[in-house]
Formats: structure tokens, sequence, C-alpha cells
């Protein structure tokens, strides 16, 4: 069965630093189009589907503003 997984952004945390976006091997990180009230653009998991746990944007975001979280007895959906 397909692993599926659980991505929390701690944007209060997050500097929009844009690595997380980078690393994903997966594309599952998407940009705002709009600047939030913190004067910025803010990254949100917009394919969460696709992940697959790597936890290379968990470990390499420099603020330690994302949680990755295998959910435990996920059912495919597919
Ligand atoms: S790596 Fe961390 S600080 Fe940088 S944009 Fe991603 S969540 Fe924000
Ligand atoms: S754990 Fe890996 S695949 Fe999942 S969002 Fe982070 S970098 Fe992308």
């Amino acid at each position: 069965m397909k692993k599926r997984f659980d991505i929390e952004i701690n944007h209060d945390w997050c500097k929009a630093c844009y690595i997380c976006v980078k690393v994903c091997p997966r594309s599952v990180f998407d940009i705002a189009e709009k600047e939030s009230h913190r004067g910025f653009k803010e990254v949100t998991p917009a394919r969460i589907d696709d992940c697959i746990g790597c936890l290379m944007c968990e470990n390499l975001c420099p603020d330690f503003a994302i949680e990755v979280e295998e959910i435990e007895n996920a059912v495919e959906q597919n």
C-alpha cells in the first residue's frame, strides 16, 4: 500500500526562503501568488499526495517550520 503523509508548516516560523520548494523531489510545494499579512508569499503543500516522506524539506528547513508525519493506516483512495 502506498504510504501517505501529513505536512504541517508553521507559518509563524517560516521566513519564505523556499529551500523546501527547491529540494522537494516531488514538487509538493507551491508558493502563494499573493503576499500574506507577514509580507511574503507563503509556501503550501499543494500536492501532498505526491509526498514520499523523504524528509528533505523537514531536515533542510533552516527554521524548523516543517513537520512531515506518516499517516498510519492510510487507505489508498484510487
Ligand atoms: S524551508 Fe522552511 S523557512 Fe524556508 S520556505 Fe520552506 S518552510 Fe519556510
Ligand atoms: S518529505 Fe520529501 S517528498 Fe515530501 S514534501 Fe518533503 S521533500 Fe517533498
